[in-house]
């Protein structure tokens, strides 16, 4: 199967659901991103800053890029004046330093608070009750370029499709808890990003808007061409 002929099966099942198909190109050549493009996809995920900024620049302008992986504060500078969505953003500090880039760029940056719902260690992503400080803080209150649209969340690895559901399903409820307590009149904080190649019927299945789905696009992934951080 073509990149074209796997997007095209994604597309009719996503867009039936309206859930948004985020096409992660991690680690492709920029003429495979090129490719999805050509047949139709227009938003694509990165998860290193480097990478990204190496293909924003020699790829059509009117490419939504979404920002799925960890951001360091130091690098984002590098993506503050084009990036559409930030999924992964897990500190009050790094949130103060996109507000801070946005507002040198005068624009607003919208941003998913990455929701910890994984069983494991390495996982970033904010608590609920960090999730729930966060938003409870002046300097929150205060930020004028940023705009909370959402969670996401990452499920475990190789995990149970029991483990997976629950996790999709916590997300879910933390979504619920905070658009009532925070957003409940703000019609933008809408969007919950969950659900990869593996396990995107599942999270469509508990309430996902957009699923990231890299692997079954693309193929596997290349040797890592772009320096990793
Ligand atoms: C790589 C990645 C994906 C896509 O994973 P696939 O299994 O290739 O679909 C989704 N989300 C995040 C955060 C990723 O890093």
């Amino acid at each position: 199967m073509s990149i074209a002929d796997n997007l095209l099966k994604y597309k009719s099942e996503l867009d039936q659901a309206s859930v948004k198909l985020i096409a992660v190109s991690k680690y492709q050549q920029a003429d495979a991103v090129l490719e999805a493009y050509n047949a139709g996809q227009r938003v694509f995920g990165e998860n290193i800053v480097q990478e990204l900024v190496e293909k924003q620049a020699v790829l059509p302008t009117d490419i939504e890029w979404h920002l799925i992986g960890h951001l360091q504060t130091n690098k984002v500078k590098y993506i503050a004046p084009f990036i559409s969505l930030i999924q992964s953003v897990d500190s009050l500090k790094l949130l103060t330093e996109i507000n801070k880039q946005a507002a040198k760029n005068k624009r607003v940056i919208d941003c998913l608070l990455q929701i910890y719902i994984a069983d494991e260690e390495t996982k970033f992503g904010l608590g609920f009750d960090e999730a729930v400080e966060l938003l409870r803080s002046d300097e929150f209150a205060a930020m004028q370029n940023v705009r909370i649209v959402g969670v996401m969340g990452i499920a475990s690895n190789h995990a149970q499709e029991k483990q997976t559901l629950e996790e999709f399903k916590e997300l879910k409820v933390l979504f619920d808890g905070i658009k009532v307590s925070f957003f409940r009149k703000a019609d933008y904080f809408k969007e919950i990003s969950m659900g990869m190649s593996g396990d995107y019927k599942l999270a469509m299945d508990q309430g996902s808007t957009m699923v990231r789905i890299g692997s079954s696009i693309f193929g596997k992934r290349r040797i890592k061409h772009y320096t990793v951080e």
